[in-house]
């Protein structure tokens, strides 16, 4: 069996090695010149780690990351502590996420991977697949996945119609900085704010900080990245117990700051056809408020592999596929819009560890 991954995110890599793992041979075509990440952080959940332990990377994830307790504090910096969780609920490991996709892409062999390589569509037969790329060439396969995120390509030729949209308001600001001097972070702080803000920062394994700024129903923007992030941060302090954040800011070149509108993919009335099939941010991009998008995206990879090795036809695992994962998602954005709704940190911080729990324990 051979299946063309379109997207060499996190979600496509992961899907191509959980392939070869299961002896399918799959190619991936990344429309970009290399495999890389936007410099920021990533937080990697436990059943995303269980991903990789299952695709023998466990170890070698866990050497680049390092772990992280998301317990989140009030603007005055009073800690939250939801009752009735463990810790367990609350552990992660925060990643470098440029430096878990060169670990990735390692582990598919770099053989494996086409760069500037964007996929522009597709003919789907009753046997097979041709996929179309810009340069004019075309791959015959069994399947497509489409792992080409939230704008993707796959999708919209699947399901005309199904654009992402824009989370309207909801904005983040980050950046990983080297702490400038006078500022030492050796532990993650991370606050519900004011005015609908959340952020704080987080250390990473070389002794960096992965800072982040994120608002619902933001104002229009004005400014600067750099000036809307610092202007938001004055929310998630407002009695100056913590010097830390703008400081972190303010180290931060201008160019260095990314900012995002948060895009979410509408509810889909199927994932999959016969032969092609949607993985990840593609299928199913989240507003990242539940920091979960990858660490769920990378099951749904494991998942498909796993399906694909034990059915006899194509058609019947992505058709299972489609089964399991189109109600769990239901299940993701149901939890995940009783955290937006929450009407104070406490509750917010509260639905919050409710959803890692389900998510962690399911
Ligand atoms: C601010 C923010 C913070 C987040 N924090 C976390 C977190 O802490 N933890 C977590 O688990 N999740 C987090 N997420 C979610 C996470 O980033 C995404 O769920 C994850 O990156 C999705 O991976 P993906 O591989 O599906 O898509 P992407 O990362 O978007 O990758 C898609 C790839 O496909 C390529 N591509 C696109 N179109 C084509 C084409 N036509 N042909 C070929 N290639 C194509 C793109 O260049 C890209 O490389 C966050 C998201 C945001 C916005």
């Amino acid at each position: 069996m051979r299946a063309v991954v379109a997207g060499g995110g996190i979600v496509g890599l992961t899907s191509a090695l959980a392939l070869h793992r299961s002896g399918i041979e799959a190619v991936i075509h990344e429309q970009a010149p290399e495999i890389r990440a936007a410099g920021a952080g990533l937080g990697l959940w436990a059943n995303a780690l269980a991903v990789f332990d299952e695709l023998g990377l466990g170890e070698q994830v866990r050497a680049i990351g390092r772990p992280a307790e998301m317990f989140f504090r009030n603007h005055a910096g009073e800690l939250i502590r939801p009752a009735g969780f463990a810790e367990d609920d609350h552990r992660y490991l925060l990643v470098h996420r440029a430096t878990l996709s060169e670990l990735l892409a390692d582990a598919v062999g770099r053989e494996h991977i086409r760069l500037d390589s964007r996929l522009v569509g597709y003919d789907e037969t009753g046997t097979g697949v041709t996929a179309r790329f810009g340069d004019g060439t075309t791959v015959e396969a069994d399947l497509l996945i489409g792992a080409d995120g939230a704008y993707s390509v796959v999708r919209s030729l699947l399901l005309p119609g199904s654009d992402a949209v824009e989370h309207e308001g909801h904005h983040a600001w980050r950046a990983v900085v080297r702490p400038p001097e006078g500022v030492t972070v050796d532990r993650g702080v991370i606050v519900l704010g004011e005015e609908r803000t959340r952020g704080g920062y987080v250390p990473t394994v070389d002794g960096t900080v992965y800072w982040l700024v994120n608002q619902f129903d933001a104002d229009p923007l004005k400014g600067s990245p750099k000036e809307q992030a610092a202007e938001r941060a004055a929310f998630l302090d407002t009695t100056g117990w913590n010097p830390a954040l703008p400081a972190l800011i303010e180290s931060t070149p201008d160019d260095e700051v990314l900012h995002n509108q948060i895009m979410l993919v509408p509810p889909l009335p199927r994932w999959a056809s016969q032969r092609v099939v949607l993985v990840g941010d593609s299928a199913h991009a989240l507003s990242p408020h539940i920091t979960a998008g990858a660490s769920l995206g990378v099951e749904d990879a494991l998942l498909l592999a796993r399906l694909l090795t034990s059915s006899d036809r194509v058609a019947a695992a992505l058709a299972a596929y489609e089964q399991d994962r189109m109600p769990h998602y239901r299940q993701v954005t149901e939890l995940a819009n009783t955290v937006e709704d929450s009407a104070t940190p406490e509750e917010f911080a509260a639905n919050y560890v409710a959803f890692s729990h389900w998510m962690l324990n399911r």
